[in-house]
C-alpha cells in the first residue's frame, strides 16, 4: 500500500513532519510547503496511488478520495474554491503519489497557466 521512497507516504506515515488540517479513514490533508494562495492545502489518498488515472482505476478508491476533498474543504470553511490535479511531469507534477491541490482567498485567472 505504501512505498518507501514516497514523501507523502511518509507524511501520511507520520515519519516527516506537515501541517496536517483534515484526516479521515481515507485521505490526509497538508498545508503546501511553497502555497500558491492564502489557502493552499494537498490532499491526499492514504493508499499510495501514483495519479488521478491510478485513482479512477480502483473504484473503492474513488469514493473515499473524493468525499475527503470534500470534506477537508467544508472543514476548513471553504465555499469557493480551486482544485487541481497535475497528471504527468509536462504539467508540473512532480510528487509521484496523487495529490488535489486545494487554492482558495484569492482571485484566479482563468485559463490556468
Ligand atoms: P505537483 O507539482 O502538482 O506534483 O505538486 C507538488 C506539490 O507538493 C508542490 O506544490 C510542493 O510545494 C508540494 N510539496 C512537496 N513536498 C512537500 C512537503 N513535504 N510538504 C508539503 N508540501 C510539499
Ligand atoms: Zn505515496
Amino acid at each position: 500500500m505504501a512505498d518507501a521512497d514516497c514523501p507523502f507516504c511518509k507524511i501520511v506515515a507520520g515519519d516527516v513532519p506537515a501541517k496536517k488540517v483534515y484526516e479521515d479513514d481515507a485521505v490526509v490533508a497538508f498545508e503546501d510547503m511553497n502555497p500558491q494562495a492564502p489557502t493552499h492545502v494537498l490532499v491526499v489518498p492514504k493508499q499510495h496511488l501514483r495519479d488521478l488515472p491510478a485513482v479512477a482505476a480502483d473504484p473503492r478508491a474513488v469514493a473515499g478520495y473524493l468525499a475527503g476533498i470534500r470534506a477537508t474543504a467544508e472543514s476548513l470553511g471553504l465555499t469557493e474554491f480551486r482544485t487541481v490535479f497535475n497528471t504527468g511531469a509536462g504539467v508540473g507534477q512532480s510528487v509521484w503519489h496523487v495529490h488535489a491541490h486545494v487554492l482558495a482567498g484569492r482571485p484566479m485567472g482563468w485559463p490556468p497557466g
